[in-house]
Protein backbone atom coordinates (compact mmCIF):
# COMPACT_ATOMS: atom_id res chain seq x y z
CA UNK A 1 0.00 0.00 0.00
CA UNK A 2 1.34 3.08 -1.18
CA UNK A 3 0.46 6.54 0.97
CA UNK A 4 1.01 9.90 -0.55
CA UNK A 5 0.76 13.03 1.85
CA UNK A 6 -0.23 16.40 0.65
CA UNK A 7 0.73 18.89 3.23
CA UNK A 8 -0.57 22.64 3.44
CA UNK A 9 -1.46 25.55 4.70
CA UNK A 10 -5.70 25.56 3.06
CA UNK A 11 -6.72 28.76 4.01
CA UNK A 12 -9.11 28.20 2.37
CA UNK A 13 -9.08 25.45 0.61
CA UNK A 14 -9.34 26.42 -3.62
CA UNK A 15 -10.19 24.72 -6.64
CA UNK A 16 -6.77 24.08 -7.30
CA UNK A 17 -5.92 22.59 -4.13
CA UNK A 18 -8.89 20.09 -4.68
CA UNK A 19 -7.46 19.38 -8.29
CA UNK A 20 -4.08 18.24 -7.29
CA UNK A 21 -5.53 16.20 -4.35
CA UNK A 22 -8.13 14.58 -6.99
CA UNK A 23 -5.15 13.56 -9.34
CA UNK A 24 -3.01 12.57 -6.26
CA UNK A 25 -5.57 10.28 -4.81
CA UNK A 26 -5.80 7.95 -7.83
CA UNK A 27 -1.99 7.82 -7.88
CA UNK A 28 -1.58 6.86 -4.05
CA UNK A 29 -4.14 3.26 -2.15
CA UNK A 30 -4.04 6.90 0.46
CA UNK A 31 -4.09 9.87 0.00
CA UNK A 32 -3.40 12.16 3.79
CA UNK A 33 -4.42 16.11 3.21
CA UNK A 34 -2.58 17.14 5.99
CA UNK A 35 -3.41 20.49 7.11
CA UNK A 36 -0.35 22.65 8.81
CA UNK A 37 -1.64 24.15 12.17
CA UNK A 38 1.15 27.08 12.35
CA UNK A 39 2.12 28.19 8.77
CA UNK A 40 3.78 31.77 9.14
CA UNK A 41 1.31 33.30 7.24
CA UNK A 42 -1.05 35.69 8.64
CA UNK A 43 -4.39 33.11 8.59
CA UNK A 44 -7.63 34.14 7.94
CA UNK A 45 -9.42 30.54 8.95
CA UNK A 46 -8.76 28.83 12.28
CA UNK A 47 -7.48 25.20 12.22
CA UNK A 48 -10.67 23.51 12.51
CA UNK A 49 -12.60 25.34 10.03
CA UNK A 50 -9.56 24.63 7.36
CA UNK A 51 -9.98 21.13 8.23
CA UNK A 52 -13.63 21.01 8.04
CA UNK A 53 -13.12 23.52 4.61
CA UNK A 54 -11.01 19.97 3.30
CA UNK A 55 -13.03 17.33 3.85
CA UNK A 56 -16.13 18.86 2.73
CA UNK A 57 -13.97 19.32 -0.07
CA UNK A 58 -12.82 16.32 -0.93
CA UNK A 59 -15.89 13.84 1.01
CA UNK A 60 -16.78 11.88 -2.30
CA UNK A 61 -13.17 10.80 -2.80
CA UNK A 62 -13.08 7.77 -0.14
CA UNK A 63 -9.70 6.95 0.14
CA UNK A 64 -8.70 10.42 0.83
CA UNK A 65 -8.11 11.33 4.70
CA UNK A 66 -7.42 14.69 5.83
CA UNK A 67 -5.56 15.47 9.15
CA UNK A 68 -4.30 18.69 11.15
CA UNK A 69 -0.66 18.33 12.02
CA UNK A 70 1.90 20.76 13.77
CA UNK A 71 5.58 20.43 14.27
CA UNK A 72 7.50 19.02 11.26
CA UNK A 73 6.13 17.48 8.22
CA UNK A 74 8.51 14.81 8.31
CA UNK A 75 7.26 13.46 11.45
CA UNK A 76 3.87 13.84 10.19
CA UNK A 77 5.05 11.55 7.57
CA UNK A 78 5.91 9.11 9.57
CA UNK A 79 3.27 8.80 11.82
CA UNK A 80 0.77 8.22 8.91
CA UNK A 81 2.87 5.90 7.71
CA UNK A 82 3.26 8.04 4.61
CA UNK A 83 5.87 6.90 1.67
CA UNK A 84 5.69 10.09 -0.88
CA UNK A 85 5.60 13.83 -0.11
CA UNK A 86 3.44 15.64 -2.82
CA UNK A 87 2.98 18.98 -3.93
CA UNK A 88 1.74 21.31 -6.29
CA UNK A 89 3.84 23.35 -8.50
CA UNK A 90 2.24 26.43 -10.22
CA UNK A 91 4.80 28.60 -11.37
CA UNK A 92 8.54 28.65 -12.02
CA UNK A 93 8.33 30.92 -9.20
CA UNK A 94 7.68 27.86 -6.88
CA UNK A 95 10.34 25.75 -7.98
CA UNK A 96 12.98 27.06 -5.65
CA UNK A 97 11.18 26.72 -2.53
CA UNK A 98 9.56 23.55 -3.12
CA UNK A 99 13.56 22.35 -4.44
CA UNK A 100 14.71 23.70 -1.10
CA UNK A 101 11.85 22.06 0.97
CA UNK A 102 11.88 18.75 -1.03
CA UNK A 103 15.56 18.30 -0.31
CA UNK A 104 15.41 19.18 3.28
CA UNK A 105 12.39 17.07 3.72
CA UNK A 106 14.90 13.97 2.20
CA UNK A 107 17.72 14.85 4.39
CA UNK A 108 15.64 14.43 7.26
CA UNK A 109 13.80 11.33 6.11
CA UNK A 110 16.00 9.77 3.43
CA UNK A 111 13.27 7.28 2.41
CA UNK A 112 10.85 10.10 1.81
CA UNK A 113 10.29 10.20 -1.94
CA UNK A 114 9.03 13.77 -3.21
CA UNK A 115 6.63 14.32 -5.81
CA UNK A 116 5.59 18.00 -7.62
CA UNK A 117 2.49 17.83 -9.59
CA UNK A 118 2.26 20.39 -12.10
CA UNK A 119 -0.87 22.30 -11.53
CA UNK A 120 -4.00 22.27 -14.24
CA UNK A 121 -3.51 25.14 -16.54
CA UNK A 122 -6.96 26.79 -15.35
CA UNK A 123 -5.70 26.55 -12.19
CA UNK A 124 -1.75 27.86 -12.31
CA UNK A 125 -2.66 31.05 -11.10
CA UNK A 126 -4.88 30.54 -8.29
CA UNK A 127 -3.87 30.80 -4.49
CA UNK A 128 -5.41 31.11 -1.53
CA UNK A 129 -4.23 34.53 -0.62
CA UNK A 130 -5.90 35.58 -4.56
CA UNK A 131 -9.35 34.26 -3.22
CA UNK A 132 -9.09 35.77 -0.22
CA UNK A 133 -8.25 39.49 -1.86
CA UNK A 134 -10.95 38.52 -4.40
CA UNK A 135 -13.86 37.68 -1.55
CA UNK A 136 -13.03 40.59 0.75
CA UNK A 137 -13.63 43.18 -2.13
CA UNK A 138 -16.88 41.59 -2.93
CA UNK A 139 -15.42 39.59 -6.28
CA UNK A 140 -16.84 36.52 -7.30
CA UNK A 141 -15.40 33.61 -6.21
CA UNK A 142 -17.46 31.12 -6.79
CA UNK A 143 -15.05 29.37 -10.03
CA UNK A 144 -12.10 29.08 -7.46
CA UNK A 145 -13.30 27.93 -4.54
CA UNK A 146 -15.45 25.06 -3.68
CA UNK A 147 -18.91 25.63 -2.83
CA UNK A 148 -18.61 24.84 0.83
CA UNK A 149 -16.08 27.22 0.59
CA UNK A 150 -17.51 30.34 -1.08
CA UNK A 151 -20.28 30.28 1.50
CA UNK A 152 -17.94 30.11 4.34
CA UNK A 153 -16.02 33.42 2.52
CA UNK A 154 -19.25 35.03 2.25
CA UNK A 155 -20.19 34.65 5.84
CA UNK A 156 -17.08 36.08 6.77
CA UNK A 157 -16.83 39.20 4.65
CA UNK A 158 -20.97 39.55 6.08
CA UNK A 159 -19.69 39.40 9.46
CA UNK A 160 -16.69 41.62 8.77
CA UNK A 161 -18.98 44.65 7.64
CA UNK A 162 -21.97 44.29 9.64
CA UNK A 163 -19.24 44.70 12.35
CA UNK A 164 -17.49 47.74 10.80
CA UNK A 165 -21.42 49.63 9.82
CA UNK A 166 -21.91 49.18 13.69
CA UNK A 167 -18.67 50.40 14.58
CA UNK A 168 -17.36 47.32 16.34
CA UNK A 169 -14.29 46.07 16.22
CA UNK A 170 -14.15 42.76 15.19
CA UNK A 171 -11.75 41.29 17.12
CA UNK A 172 -12.97 37.51 16.51
CA UNK A 173 -11.07 38.10 12.85
P1 LIG B 1 1.79 26.01 1.76
O1 LIG B 1 1.61 27.12 2.76
O2 LIG B 1 2.44 24.79 2.35
O3 LIG B 1 2.39 26.42 0.46
P2 LIG B 1 -0.76 25.96 0.43
O4 LIG B 1 -2.07 25.74 1.09
O5 LIG B 1 -0.51 27.30 -0.13
O6 LIG B 1 0.32 25.53 1.50
O7 LIG B 1 -0.55 24.87 -0.70
C1 LIG B 1 -0.59 23.49 -0.44
C2 LIG B 1 -0.12 22.72 -1.67
O8 LIG B 1 -1.01 22.95 -2.75
C3 LIG B 1 1.24 23.19 -2.15
O9 LIG B 1 1.95 22.09 -2.68
C4 LIG B 1 0.91 24.17 -3.24
O10 LIG B 1 1.95 24.29 -4.19
C5 LIG B 1 -0.30 23.49 -3.85
N1 LIG B 1 -1.14 24.46 -4.55
C6 LIG B 1 -1.49 25.69 -4.14
N2 LIG B 1 -2.26 26.31 -5.05
C7 LIG B 1 -2.38 25.43 -6.08
C8 LIG B 1 -3.03 25.49 -7.34
N3 LIG B 1 -3.68 26.57 -7.76
N4 LIG B 1 -2.96 24.40 -8.15
C9 LIG B 1 -2.26 23.31 -7.76
N5 LIG B 1 -1.63 23.18 -6.59
C10 LIG B 1 -1.67 24.23 -5.75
Amino acid sequence: MTVGVLPGSFDPITCGHVDTARRAARLFDRLVVAVYAHPKKNLMFGLDERVEMVREATVDLSNIHVVSYEGLTVDLIRDVGGDVLVRGLRAVSDFEFEYQQATLNRKLLPSLEVVCMFASVEYSFLSSSIVKEIAENGGDVSSLVPPNVQRRLRERFEATSKARNQGVQPSTF
